[in-house]
């Protein structure tokens, strides 16, 4: 047997995130004092890959950083959730992307990422990594790195036999191939909007009869199958290919004390696409990415934050 088989590649980003806490958002030329600076492990592709590993998954991430102290970091972090980094390109002449994250009293943030070493990920990266597609269960993508990039990791997960999990985050137009190559599409409400060119979503109460009507916008733009999700009102699963009655699956939010949601929707997506390379049907692994999503909302960070398989069985049982 291929010792490769069952696994996840998940292939972009690796950011460093640093975070400092204000009052408020400062103004255009404005200079504040801040109350507390943190650097933090980040970058939704490694979120995503640490998520899909601490729930038992077996993942290998494709990507780069820097030969710099926040490319150590995130090398350690993610290495320490049990995933394998052998195929994150060490940039000689390129920083490690980062993420510089500014946080108000109220929550609110403002973030501006510059891309470093994430913007070198390049084809070539996805044709090295060959051996780690082979007979992958899952490929799970972003658009935090280029689209020729995501494009090429789409088909080789195609060409591999694997379901394709693209996370339309941040929000882009993506060329027809590559919702062509993709099997899932992941979006939260204001991305699924912005793919069906500004359609109206369904409000939290909406019936199955108003998510049909999504669905079948969906299948429209290519995409037969996707997850919305809904922040704390869960989430809706629109299948396609599931029989007549089962095309629309609302997957109800799990009741927990919120603490900080940031990376929820990286959890979603680790938890998600472990669930399905370990065989869950489409709506059965949207009900455990919930589960382990409204976990990682209960503590605070992301990486740091995320749960354990024995965390998400004993908030099912
Ligand atoms: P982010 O970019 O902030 O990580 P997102 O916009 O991609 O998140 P959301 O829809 O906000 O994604 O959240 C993803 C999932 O996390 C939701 O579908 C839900 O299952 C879970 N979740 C988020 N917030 C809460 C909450 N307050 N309570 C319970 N579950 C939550």
């Amino acid at each position: 047997m291929n010792p490769r088989a069952g696994r996840i590649v998940v292939v972009g980003s690796l950011n460093a995130d640093l975070t400092i806490y204000t009052q408020r958002l400062p103004r255009p030329g404005e200079t504040l004092h801040g109350e507390g600076f943190t650097v933090n492990p980040g970058g939704k592709s490694a979120n995503q890959a640490v998520a899909a590993s601490r729930l038992g998954g077996r993942v290998s991430l494709v990507g780069a950083v820097g030969r710099d102290a926040n490319g150590d970091m995130l090398l350690d972090s993610v290495a320490a959730a049990g995933v394998d980094v052998s195929r994150v390109r060490r940039t000689e002449d390129v920083e490690t992307g980062v993420a510089v994250v500014t946080v108000d009293a109220h929550g609110e943030n403002s973030i501006v990422i510059s891309a470093g070493a994430n913007g070198t990920l390049a084809p070539d990266d996805v044709a090295a990594a060959r051996d780690v597609f082979d007979g992958a269960a899952v490929v799970c993508l972003c658009l935090e790195v280029g689209l020729e990039t995501v494009q090429a990791a789409a088909r080789a997960g195609r060409g591999a036999g694997a379901t394709v999990l693209l996370n339309l985050s941040p929000i882009a137009q993506i060329p027809q191939g590559l919702a062509e190559a993709s099997d899932v599409l992941l979006v939260n409400s204001h991305e699924a909007s912005q793919f069906l060119d500004d359609a109206d979503m369904p409000g939290p109460g909406a019936d199955a009869a108003a998510w049909e009507q999504v669905r079948l916008q969906f299948a429209a733009h290519g995409m037969g199958r996707a997850v919305v999700t809904l922040g704390a009102h869960g989430s809706v699963v629109l299948d396609s290919d599931a029989g007549e009655g089962r095309r629309v699956t609302r997957i109800a939010p799990t009741k927990v004390d919120a603490v900080d949601t940031t990376g929820a929707g990286d959890a979603f997506t680790g938890a998600l696409a472990a669930r399905l390379a370990a065989g869950g049907t489409l709506a059965e692994a949207a009900a455990f990415a919930s589960v382990a999503a409204a976990l990682a909302a209960t503590r605070k960070g992301t990486q740091a934050a995320y749960p354990r398989l024995d965390d998400v069985q004993r908030l099912r049982s």
